[in-house]
């Protein structure tokens, strides 16, 4: 059986960035299911719209964006619709609008070559107490020990579910897509408190339109369905969808629901939890906690290193719970929507 000091199961946003930091005397192997080479397969449904934090972080290890990553249009406002309240509002929005699947493959394409990197492979089983997995590649089954494993496996984790973590709030995105046609491209946000306690989201990549939300578990796919009726009335392009998919989104109540792992176990990205229960923005909490914990592999004692140095983007998720309670207390956004709060008035 082969034998590395970490192994990382996931090489999204937080996978990658991770293997890049992680100290280099200490052999690494990082495993995805994912194609991360090609166009083809699985790939994470998401909005794509890199937020200023994540920017900042992509500043900060000097990794640029190449032309081919991002989507066109970039759209500077969002337009605010509460369907109940019937008030809509525009506000201004710094965000690159990125492809997804080609923003993942770009970070992983810069891995650097001494780790191990392992795709369209599945982690099927996990031994967190002997330190092994096993994982299926081309039919084949293979067995990995380890001293340390990274739980970098997203919102539904596997090796989260291995570990005595509390239980997190999730919702059900469901997403499709549809021909833009002639409909004026804009990034869009809606609420309607009778079919969800999250939102709705219409997007642009190049000639297609995006319309998604979070719903709660059950009946979600009604809920999804009710509200892009509604969204047709509206006069929203949605009757012919060209493709659907849907995943579970984490988006922590209570700071408790982040749980970052154990000795010799770390969770990072959204398995931990790490994103905000505001906006479901999430790639900027996936590259920082990835930092702080190829940085923590440094300590005799990972784990420990890892809570302690954490503490500042656990305080982050805090202001952004605060946040959601404004957002998405009904009577609270009526305030703030009809008060014209930071709008942009937008030219007719
Ligand atoms: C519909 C939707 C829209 C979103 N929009 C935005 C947005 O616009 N901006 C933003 O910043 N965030 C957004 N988010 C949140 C963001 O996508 C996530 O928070 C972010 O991707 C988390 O990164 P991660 O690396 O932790 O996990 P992921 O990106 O989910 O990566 C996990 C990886 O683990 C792999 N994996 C999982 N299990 C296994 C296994 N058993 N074996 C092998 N591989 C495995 C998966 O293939 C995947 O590549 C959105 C989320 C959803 C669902």
């Amino acid at each position: 059986m082969k034998h590395v000091n970490v192994v990382v199961i996931g090489c999204g946003v937080a996978g990658s960035i991770f293997a890049m930091h992680a100290p280099k005397h200490q052999s690494l192997c990082i495993i995805d299911k994912k194609n991360l080479k090609e166009a083809v397969g699985l790939k994470k449904p998401c909005g794509g719209l890199l937020a200023p934090d994540a920017q900042k972080t992509l500043a900060k290890l000097k990794i640029p964006l190449p032309l081919e990553v991002c989507a066109s249009p970039q759209l500077f406002g969002v337009k605010t619709y509460d369907l109940q309240s019937k008030i809509t509002r525009h506000y201004q929005r710094h965000y690159i609008n990125l492809h997804r699947d080609r923003f993942d493959r770009y970070l992983a394409s810069l891995i650097p070559p001494h780790v191990d990197v392992v795709d369209k492979a599945i982690v099927k089983s996990l031994d967190l107490k002997n330190k092994k997995l096993t994982y299926i590649q081309n039919d084949e089954s293979h067995e990995l020990s380890f001293d340390v494993c990274v739980g970098a496996d997203g919102a539904n984790s596997l090796v989260r579910s291995h570990l005595n973590a509390p239980k997190m709030r999730h919702y059900l995105a469901i997403q499709e897509q549809f021909e833009l046609k002639d409909y004026p491209p804009h990034l869009g946000c809606f609420f309607d408190a009778s079919l969800t306690d999250s939102y709705a989201w219409i997007n642009i990549k190049d000639d297609i339109l995006e319309f998604g939300g979070a719903f709660p578990l059950k009946d979600s796919l009604k809920r999804y369905e009710t509200f892009k009726s509604k969204m047709i009335d509206l006069g929203y392009p949605l009757k012919t969808p060209l493709h659907k998919e849907a995943c579970l989104v984490n988006s922590p109540k209570t700071l408790s629901e982040i749980y970052l792992g154990q000795k010799d176990v770390l969770l990072i990205g959204e398995a931990a939890g790490w994103i905000s229960p505001s906006s479901l923005e999430g790639m900027s909490y996936a590259m920082d906690s990835a930092l702080i914990a190829a940085e923590s592999l440094k300590s005799s004692d990972p784990y420990l290193s890892y809570r302690k140095l954490s503490r500042s983007l656990k305080l982050k998720i805090f202001l952004k719970q605060l946040k959601s309670i404004v957002l998405y207390t009904p009577w609270i956004r009526w305030c703030v929507m009809k008060s014209g709060l930071d709008e942009v008035k937008v030219r007719q």
